[in-house]
């Protein structure tokens, strides 16, 4: 089945008891048994629900994947995949993270005797230095946040099954839609499902999918052991928003493209970070992994220091000025304060996350809109 139809049909059959078409929302904690352990293969909502079991199929189809796990969080999801680590394994990641992914790894998994190598991935070779037997997994994003870097899954992957190392992408970004990294050899495709697949900016939540029977089992294991997943309504409201996902990333890359444009030759704007441009240091690799280049621009103010950086982020009208991405409406973020606020300011300012940079998550209103209110926003053109 093609995208499009999986988006709307995958995991989801008319109710047998009653013919809803849509699937209904199973409201409910436990199940009857006829007799003790004789029931219909669910005992109790922490590990298994029939409406968020359907929405776990729909995920897994979008990955082409066989097996998916949906959890009340993105960092719940996260969580669950460190979990499979034990006190003095080794992690390489990248050094452009997801900011909870990073207090997570350096704050609550370190403590634990976990150690993190945080390196620039774009260049794959670099892991091989830093591999010995302790490693165990890769944790790739991809594109990074907020500074759009572009890694190659397929050669990462290659390194990791080489030496036997599970290989996990945040494939938040790029959404289903646009990257499956499992297709490219990943083990683990993690989602913020809170974005662009919930796409309404309703529902917090996130998700692993994955091929290997042997690793959804530990995973499903530690996902029932420790109790992070989401209930019915919210995958009743994600089963919903897919089904418009198509759509909506058609509309996304499309309001991204014109987006980028504008700012690429506007006098207010210095730096530019979209895939998408052919001077992108990894336009190359994100053309070859990727099917269009998103709707996730970030830019610096040229001059510009934080007061009027602030003042510039607060005088949109139809960008709402917010954290996370991926919804129908556009929002404008400032990093260094919102969404990056807990990485240490020596480590961000590395990767360019500096105080007058902005992101833009482009929403799918009518452009022209969208154009008017950077004009008035950034002043000049
Ligand atoms: C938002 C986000 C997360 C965390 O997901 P939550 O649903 O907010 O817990 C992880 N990775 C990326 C890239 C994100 O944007």
């Amino acid at each position: 089945m093609k995208f499009a139809t999986k988006a709307i049909h995958a995991g989801q059959e008319p109710d047998p008891s009653t013919g809803a078409v849509m699937t209904p929302i199973y409201q409910t904690s436990t199940y009857w048994q006829k007799s003790p352990g004789d029931n219909q293969g669910y005992e109790y909502s922490r590990g298994t629900n029939p409406t968020r079991k359907a929405l776990e199929n729909c995920l897994a189809a979008l990955e082409n994947a066989r097996y998916g796990l949906a959890f009340s969080s993105g960092m719940g999801a996260t969580d669950a995949v460190m979990k499979l680590l034990l006190p003095g394994d080794e992690v390489i990641t990248g050094n452009d993270l997801y900011g909870g992914s990073y207090r997570m790894f350096t704050k609550i998994y370190n403590n634990y005797g976990i150690i993190f190598h945080f390196l620039d991935l774009s260049d794959p070779e670099i892991i091989r230095k830093h591999i010995n037997e302790d490693t165990k997994l890769i944790w790739v994003e991809t594109p990074t946040n907020p500074t759009m870097q572009i890694v190659d899954i397929e050669a990462i992957a290659k390194i990791s099954k080489e030496h036997d190392i599970l290989l996990a992408v945040d494939n938040t970004f790029a959404s289903p839609y646009l990257q499956n990294p499992l297709d490219l050899g990943a083990d683990i495709a993690m989602h913020s499902v809170t974005k662009y697949i919930g796409g309404h900016s309703d529902v917090v939540m996130g998700a692993l999918l994955m091929n290997n029977e042997e690793l959804y089992k530990r995973l499903w294991f530690i996902y029932n052991a420790t109790g992070a997943t989401p209930g019915p309504m919210d995958s009743f409201l994600v089963l919903r928003g897919i089904k418009t996902l198509h759509l909506r990333m058609k509309a996304h890359c499309e309001n991204g493209r014109v987006i980028a444009h504008y700012l690429k030759t506007h006098p207010k704007i210095d730096k530019i970070y979209w895939p998408g441009f052919e001077d992108h240091p990894n336009h190359a690799i994100a053309k070859k992994q990727m099917r269009d280049f998103g709707g996730m621009i970030s830019f610096t103010l040229k001059g510009a220091d934080l007061q009027e950086t602030f003042r510039i982020a607060s005088s949109f009208k139809v960008f709402t000025l917010a954290e996370s991405l991926g919804g129908v409406e556009s929002l404008i973020n400032h990093p260094v304060s919102m969404t990056h606020g807990s990485i240490p300011k020596a480590e961000r300012e590395k990767v360019g996350v500096v105080d007058n940079l902005l992101r833009l998550s482009v929403g799918v209103e009518d452009v022209e809109d969208l154009l008017e209110d950077l004009k008035q926003a950034l002043g000049g053109l």
